[in-house]
């Protein structure tokens, strides 16, 4: 592809001289596990977001399951996810023997609507995960409306919203991850904070909950070789954490340059009859972890766009109901129609920190040559 859907080079190469520097300190330290950096992240990373406690593990989907392990959730709970989302979110549901609950989405957000939680609790539901999908926060008042009435526990999905702000009725804003139960996100490489592996972290505002949370990522012990419950091996390397230290310092202007390049997206692409736009919330600010776009005609764009040199991908081709994994085990309440229009018409462009005008108009012609031609 002359066009990639993502530049982590170019990314790379603007943070050079700190990156190698960060890594070189942990090789020369040889602290690789639980070093210094990691520590330090935590710390900078609860800063940034406002989180009384931030607790680094391995990956986004750890951080999932060490919530739902952390908030006791046992065999036979019922926990509410959205069918159009990435697995790992309705995984480790099933992993632990928990029952996925699949709910459908707003078409204009793509997120979970409180109306479908309210209509899918039974007494056995425990939890509810709101995802923030491509960037955006889910309407949380609404949800925590839902969640209080029906006594769940909220855990945010925010893998692709890290840097994302709700803005509350009265205009207050909360950092996205800070406002569940329990918050959970993904430094994998191509999220809006990504490291150069695999990474994730919890954030939840309860010292007790964060203390065994912090216990269940390392084994179920507080004192070494005292194994208190049952845990996991979930670490975030102290290389990673040298690393998104580095990129923690540019969260924010990653976050802007995204937005901006958003907008030169909807200029380029505005009047299009064809294709439908993103929607920005006025709950939510919009970290645009994908630019993605609805066409009817989806499959053959986004070939034609192939064709061009262009990428583009499916974000996600086929909703949690859909899927063999989760037929078996999932419960479903309400109709799912607007997942399954979604996976049918969705479409993401390129979008990364590193597009520029040029890139973006020759996307945009594209896609309009396309619709031309018929
Ligand atoms: C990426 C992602 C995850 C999982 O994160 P990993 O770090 O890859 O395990 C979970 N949920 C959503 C919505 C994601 O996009």
């Amino acid at each position: 592809m002359i066009i990639p859907i993502l530049d982590l080079k170019s990314q790379y190469s603007k943070i050079k001289e700190e990156i190698d520097s960060a890594i070189m300190e942990v090789v020369h330290e040889a602290c690789f596990i639980n070093g210094k950096q990691v520590g330090l992240f935590e710390k900078g990373l609860a800063a940034l977001t406002g989180s009384a406690n931030v607790i680094a593990c391995a990956n986004g989907t750890d951080a999932l399951q060490i919530a739902m392990m952390a908030l006791g959730l046992a065999p036979g709970d019922e926990v509410i996810v959205p069918s159009f989302t990435y697995a790992a979110t309705a995984e480790v549901v099933g992993l632990l023997g928990l029952t996925p609950v699949l709910v459908d989405i707003d078409p204009l957000t793509f997120n979970i609507r409180a109306e479908d939680i309210a209509k899918s609790v039974t007494e056995r539901t425990k939890a509810v995960v709101p995802v923030h999908l491509f960037g955006q926060v889910c309407d949380m008042e609404n949800v925590e409306k839902a969640a209080a009435r029906f006594s769940l526990h909220i855990i945010e999905d925010n893998a692709q919203a890290i840097g994302a702000y709700y803005i509350c009725s009265d205009g207050v804003r909360k950092a996205s991850g800070t406002m569940g139960t329990i918050g959970c996100t993904s430094f994998f490489p191509t999220k809006n904070l990504g490291c150069y592996g695999d990474g994730g972290a919890i954030f939840t505002q309860s010292d007790s909950l964060a203390a065994r949370i912090r216990m269940i990522t390392d084994h179920g012990q507080k004192v070494k070789y005292l194994h208190d419950i049952i845990g996991v091996n979930s670490r975030l390397d102290t290389i990673q954490a040298a690393v998104l230290n580095v990129k923690l310092k540019h969260l924010q202007e990653y976050s802007s340059s995204r937005y901006a390049f958003a907008q030169r997206y909807k200029e380029l692409l505005s009047g299009m009859d064809e294709i439908t736009l993103p929607f920005e919330s006025p709950s939510s600010t919009h970290v645009y972890h994908q630019f993605t776009i609805r066409a009817k005609r989806r499959d053959e764009l986004k070939e034609y766009l192939a064709s061009k040199g262009i990428a583009s991908m499916i974000y996600y081709p086929l909703p949690m109901h859909r899927q063999n994994a989760f037929i078996p085990i999932s419960k479903i309440r309400v109709s799912l129609q607007e997942s399954e229009k979604a996976a049918a018409e969705v479409l993401s462009l390129p979008m990364h920190t590193e597009l520029n005008d040029k890139i973006q108009q020759q996307v945009c012609n594209a896609i309009k040559d396309f619709f031309s031609k018929k």
